[in-house]
Formats: structure tokens, sequence, C-alpha cells
């Protein structure tokens, strides 16, 4: 029998189109757009969403496969979600069906019931509440579990950790007490929540907030650029507050370890709820439970990192995006989205403000702001007490250095630790060093998949390819000349700390990396460590700009900075000059005056000159002019075709095959095909195609066409190739 209702399924595969599955009759009533269906797909089976419900199919109706089964009663996707996505997979050229997969959380993607998860619980039969304490004299633990229970039924699991196993079973057994299952509605432990005093909004902030609250039903969306410790933070507190009073949801993006337990403490403090956590450590069970419950208008909060911009609301009312800059928003694989520029979308979709907070914006924002896309909001001065740092440079050309240090700086580090202050130190290294070299014969220790130097390893005893996490055995000798004496050449963070130990006997270091701080609970342990001045000395990395605020702090030192000033990726100064800001809005945030020292070679590189004298905010303005005569983003727009291959004149090639395809065209550049920054990875040859416009609607319509081409190219299915539209990185 040829079915009368045909579904379209947008399937997570690579292929840009959506496929038509034939309903059986007893679907027919319940299917509709969004929900979830299980297919048969070649020889796998797949869970897909329907995106179309109708009546015709250009395929032959007689040969047509049927869903297998429906998996939701109700869409899982709401018209709002689907606009979204649609846009989604529009913008970013990538599949929909992969990207509505992106969007589910890992249980919903699996197919698994879309239920909350039940907890067992335990209450009093009627038998049970007949029970007095005279009845069981000899068990007094048995009448306390009763009593409990009298008063209200608990969870098994809770219940289990005052009272041992016997004890509840014997209850069981006596027919007393049993068990049930339930949602897991958690227990508000915000029962007692008063509201804390709020400090005054100063003038600046008081704008700000303003500006945001009489936009609330609006679309309209905020730059708040404030330098570190301006009182960002309680901008956005005050915003969410009039959000909450109109029963709307907030969402709050956070890069990925961006997101510190002092943070979440400081919401749940001032808005007295629970507040839905998503983060790489949260499991697949609680995950869900934050999405179901968002989408049910349950939780009126949401902090997240890049993915929760996916996350369903009942009635969402505005979306905050902290530290907007932040590079950990753009996802490297896979659909290659932007949170930040998703959001925005999201939030004009919806008709709602958004408001985008850094201390050092991106210049694509900051731009948007300039031109009056964006309504621009300033805090310039520090709140409370706290003073900006001082900005220094430090010539070490011709100097003695030790452990990377100049005499000088040892004696200023000495200053300030001798004064009771801490110091940090920054390096953007892990590890011990960067290369392991052969006195005798130059002889390097590389990865054989990336021809990149190894990095050595030493407290782990090993060395570790930091581009494909190749890890072997540290060599005893050398596998050119044989020789036996194998040097470290450089440094990493591992030997500064143990130069700083011999450098500083009388104090304690810590060394902040993402080896150290593995696990999301050692790394806000050594945070609590430096808070209570168990350590004085700082060595770390990247990890160090993100969030966290060391109020304790008076000196900060940036090592081997220089790199950056000579890169090959265009976004490398401004990468260089947030970094710098971050690191150095760290340091004094009390009363304590700060500093920042800035070691290098180049003192007089007009980017460093104009960062240390003029900061962030002159800086980024200049940086647009040169963008804008170079031609560069954010005036023009790119796209990247990548390609890669075991053979390097294959993935050429193939982007030699797609350049052929794109017309010359009036307003249209190609360039390449060329090598990635890494040209070799993994064992895989990797070539790019930049294609770059003024205006993105060309730029989207091309590729759009081109992609559809190259989708039935013979040689695509030759090669690894995926789409990056506006991407941010070049290796
Ligand atoms: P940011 O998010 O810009 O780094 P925060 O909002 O965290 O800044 O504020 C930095 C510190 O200043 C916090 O301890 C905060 O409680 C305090 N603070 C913020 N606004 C004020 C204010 N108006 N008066 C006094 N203290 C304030
Ligand atoms: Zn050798
Ligand atoms: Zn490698």
């Amino acid at each position: 029998m040829t079915p009368k209702l045909i579904v379209s399924v947008a399937l997570p595969v690579p292929l840009r189109r959506l496929f038509d599955y034939g309903v059986a009759q007893e679907h027919e009533q319940a299917i509709r757009k969004g929900m979830r269906v299980w297919v048969s797909f070649g020889r796998r089976k797949l869970v897909g969403i329907v995106w179309e419900v109708k009546t015709h199919s250009d395929y032959d109706l007689n040969k047509i496969k049927l869903i297998e089964s429906v998996i939701d009663d109700a869409p899982i996707f709401e018209p709002d979600i689907q606009k979204l996505m649609f846009w989604v997979s529009q913008y970013y050229q990538h599949s929909l069906g992969e990207s509505l997969a992106a969007a589910m959380p890992a249980k919903l993607r699996k197919g698994e019931p879309n239920l909350a998860p039940k907890v067992k619980f335990l209450r009093l039969t009627e038998q049970g509440h007949a029970v007095e304490e005279s009845d069981v004299k000899r068990a007094p633990k048995q009448w306390l579990l009763i009593k409990e229970l009298k008063e209200q039924s608990a969870k098994r699991s809770a219940l289990s950790e005052h009272f041992s196993s016997a004890i509840i079973k014997a209850v069981e057994a006596k027919g007393w007490v049993e068990e049930f299952e339930c949602d897991d509605s958690p227990v508000s432990k915000f029962s007692d929540w008063e509201p804390e005093t709020k400090p005054k909004a100063n003038v600046e902030q008081s704008l700000a907030i303003t500006a945001i609250t009489s936009s609330i039903g609006e679309f309209a969306c905020f730059l708040l650029e404030g330098i570190t410790g301006s009182g960002k933070t309680e901008v956005y507190l005050n915003a969410i507050q009039s959000v909450l009073a109109k029963q709307e949801q907030v969402l709050i993006l956070v890069p990925e370890i961006g997101l510190t337990p002092q943070m979440v403490s400081r919401f749940e403090k001032r808005f007295g709820q629970d507040i839905g956590l998503l983060h790489s450590g949260i499991n697949d069970t609680i995950r869900l439970n934050v999405w179901q419950r968002a989408k049910k208008g349950e939780l009126s909060l949401v902090i997240g990192t890049r993915s929760a911009i996916f996350t369903p609301f009942k009635q969402l009312g505005m979306i905050i995006v902290d530290e907007e800059h932040d590079n950990s928003y753009k996802q490297q694989d896979g659909l290659r989205y932007h949170a930040r520029d998703i959001a925005v979308m999201r939030a004009r979709n919806n008709q709602i403000p958004m408001v985008l907070g850094s201390a050092t914006p991106s210049l694509q924002t900051l731009q948007n702001a300039l031109q009056g896309k964006y309504r621009h909001l300033q805090l310039r001065e520090r709140a409370g007490v706290a003073r900006k740092a001082k900005y220094n440079l430090h010539d070490i050309r011709g100097q003695q250095l030790t452990f990377g240090l100049s005499t000088g700086m040892i004696t200023r580090i000495k200053q300030h630790l001798d004064a009771g202050n801490q110091v940090m130190i920054f390096i953007n290294r892990r590890g011990y060093a960067p290369a392991l070299v052969c006195q005798q014969c130059g002889w390097v220790a590389e990865c054989p998949r990336c021809t990149r130097s190894f990095t050595l390893h030493r407290v782990q005893r090993k060395l570790h390819c930091h581009h494909c996490d190749n890890i072997k055995p540290v060599p005893q000798q050398c596998s050119d000349c044989g020789h036996q004496e194998l040097s470290p050449l450089g440094q990493g963070t591992e030997q500064l700390q143990e130069g700083l130990t011999q450098l500083f006997p009388g104090y304690q270091n810590v060394r902040i990396d993402s080896d150290s701080a593995r696990g999301k609970d050692k790394l806000n342990a050594m945070f609590e460590q430096i808070h209570k001045n168990e350590f004085q000395l700082l060595v770390g990395t990247q990890i160090l700009a993100k969030g966290h605020h060391f109020p304790r702090v008076t000196l900060v030192v940036l090592l081997d900075v220089d790199g950056a000033l000579f890169s090959a990726d265009f976004r490398a100064t401004e990468h260089l000059a947030q970094l710098i800001t971050q690191v150095a809005g760290r340091a004094g945030r009390a009363d304590r005056e700060g500093e920042m020292w800035l070691q290098t070679y180049h003192p007089d590189h007009p980017m460093l000159q104009d960062l240390i004298n003029n900061g962030y905010g002159h800086f980024s303005r200049l940086a647009l002019e040169e963008r804008k005569h170079a031609e560069l983003p954010p005036f023009h727009f790119q796209v990247l075709l990548r390609a890669q291959s075991t053979n390097a004149s294959v993935a050429s090639n193939f982007l030699m095959a797609a350049r052929r395809l794109l017309p010359q065209q009036e307003g249209l550049s190609v360039i390449g095909p060329l090598p990635a920054l890494m040209e070799k990875r993994q064992g895989q040859f990797r070539m790019q195609l930049i294609l770059q416009s003024r205006s993105r609607q060309l730029l989207q319509q091309r590729v759009a066409t081109l992609v559809t081409q190259i989708e039935s190219m013979p040689e695509a299915s030759k090669v690894r190739w995926s789409v990056d539209v506006d991407p941010q990185d070049f290796s």
C-alpha cells in the first residue's frame, strides 16, 4: 500500500538535503514537524527530525521507505528553534540534520525518550502512618525514619545518607514504607533565602542599566565595554532582575573556563533560585534535565558555554554574552558556528534585548557598535576602590636572562613578594620545553604525524605533541647520531616553575595550565588556595586570563609574547592585545595598586607601544583602521574551504577543481589553494581556499552554489573537506 502521508526528514548526515519517508497509517495522526523519528538509512538506523509533513513526494511512492517509529509525542523543536536552526544551517552552509543534531542534548540525539529522569522516593503506607513511637521502642532508628516520612516522602538516596540500608529494608519488610518513582524535582536550596543588599550603581552603570532595561520587549543589541572590574556583572544582574520581574527567562553565555563557582554563587545569592548550568563538566542526564526545565519555563536562568545557545525556552526575555571576544564561542569542527553571532540572530528573531560584555571587545563587535548597529555602553572606571594596573614594557635586548627573567625583573618580583603581595607570571607554553634537541648534531625530536617538535613534559616523563596528542617516552639518545646528551630548548611552564623555586626559595609557587588543572574541581581548588595566600607565585598560561580575580596580585609579568607580533594570522595582534589586557586586569583588584610588565625584544613595536600607552580601547580602534585598509574582516567577509588528505596533491587538486567552479566575478576574490598554517597534522596534509568579498550576500550565494556542485564532484569523496564561514583560525 502506498503511504498517504510523506515526511521530509532532516538526518544527521553531511549531505545538505532532506530525505522523504512514508508514514504508516498508525502514525498519521500523531506526526508533526519538530518530532524525532527512527528511520533506516542505507544499512544504518538514524534519528531524524521531521521537517515537513506533506502528501506528495518526488520519489516513487511504491518504493519509498516508511519511518520505523515516532519517538516523541510532542515536538522537541518548537517553531522558534526550528527557524533559528534553519538559519544556522543556511548561514554556516551545513547540513540541516547535522545542525539539529548539534543543537540536541546527547540523550535525545541517541533517540532516548524525552522524559524527565525518574528518581526513587520512599513514602509511608497506610499501615506506616498508623505506627506510633511505642510500637518501635526497641528500634529508635526506625522510629526516626518513620517520623521523617510522616512529614513528607523523601528521595531514597537522600535517606540513605542518614539511615543504613538495613534500617530502610526493615521498615519496608514490615510493610510500613514503600518505594515509588517520580520526576526528579530538585528540592530548592533557597527556602530560607533572603535578598542581599546590592551595591549602589555608579553613574555609568546606571546609564547602562537604564538603556538595557528600557529595551525589554524589543530587539536591541548592546556592547557593554567596560574594563575588568568596572562592574559589568553588576549591570547584568540588574538587567536580569528586570527580566525576571516580567516572568521571563534569561540565557547567559560564558567562555569555556569562565564559569567559576564564585560566579554561579553570585547569581544564586542575588536571585535565590535554581540556575541551569550547561558546560563540559555536566553529565548527559543533568544536561537533558536543564534542557527540559528551561523549555517548560521552570528555570528562569541558564548559564552555559557555547552550545547552550541552542537551549529551548518557554519565554526567553534576554541573552547575555559575557567576554564576547573569547574564542571558545567558535566551534572549530563539525557545525562551525559562532555562539555569539547565533545569539544576535536569536535575539532578533525573538524581539528581545541582548548584551555583549567585554573589557576587550572583538574588532567585529566593536565595529558594529561604532557603526551604530549595536548600542555602545561604556564603563571607564573600576567599581569600588580598585584602581587600574599600570602597564610597562621591559626591553630585554642584550640582557642576561635566568629562566626567562631579566635580573631587574627578578629584583622587582622579590620586592612585591617581600611586601606581602602575590606575583603572577604568564607564559603561553605548557610543558617543560617546546623542544628536545641533540647537543651533538642538532636533531630535534619531532612528531612524525605533524612534523612539529614534540613538547617535553618532565613531570609526566614524556614527549607530547600538542597538535595531535601523540605521546612518546623521552628517548635516551639521539636517533640520528646516537649521542646521549639531549637537552631541552626553550622554556615552558614546568621549567619556569622549577626556576622560581630556585630563585625565590622562601615563597610557594603554583602552576596553572591545562596539565595541572585537569578537571574543573582541581582548578577551583587551586584558586581557593591562592585566595588563602597558600601560594605567592602564580605561573600559568591563558587560563589565568579568564574571568578569575586575584585580589592579592600586585605584579603581573608576561614572558615570550613576541611571536604573536609577527604571526601570519591577521588576528594575532588582536588576540595578543586582548590577552595582555585580560591578564593585566587580574591584578590589583582590591585596594592594592597593580603593575604589569611585559618583557619584549621589540619594545618599539607600534602595536605594543599603542597598547601600553593608550590602552585597548585606543589600540582596537586603530587596528580597525588597519583592517579596513587591508580589506580584511570585519570590513570584508571570508569563507574558508578546507581539504585534507594523506596525500598533499589530492587535497590541493580538489581545491583547484573547486576553484575552477567559481566564475571570475567582480567583488569576489579567491585565494589559494594554500597550505594551512599547520600544513601537516595527524598525518594529514591540510590545504585551504579562501573566498572573500565585501558583500556578505554575494559571498553566501556563491558558496551555496559551490557547495552543491562540490557534493557531486567525484574528487570530493577522496578528501575530507569542510566549509568554515567567518573562519577565526587559519591553522
Ligand atoms: P566586571 O564584571 O566588570 O569584572 P564586577 O561586576 O565583577 O566587574 O565588579 C567588580 C567588583 O566591584 C565586584 O566585587 C563588585 O561587587 C564590585 N562592584 C560592582 N559595582 C559596584 C558599585 N557600584 N559599587 C561598589 N562596588 C561595586
Ligand atoms: Zn644527534
Ligand atoms: Zn602530532
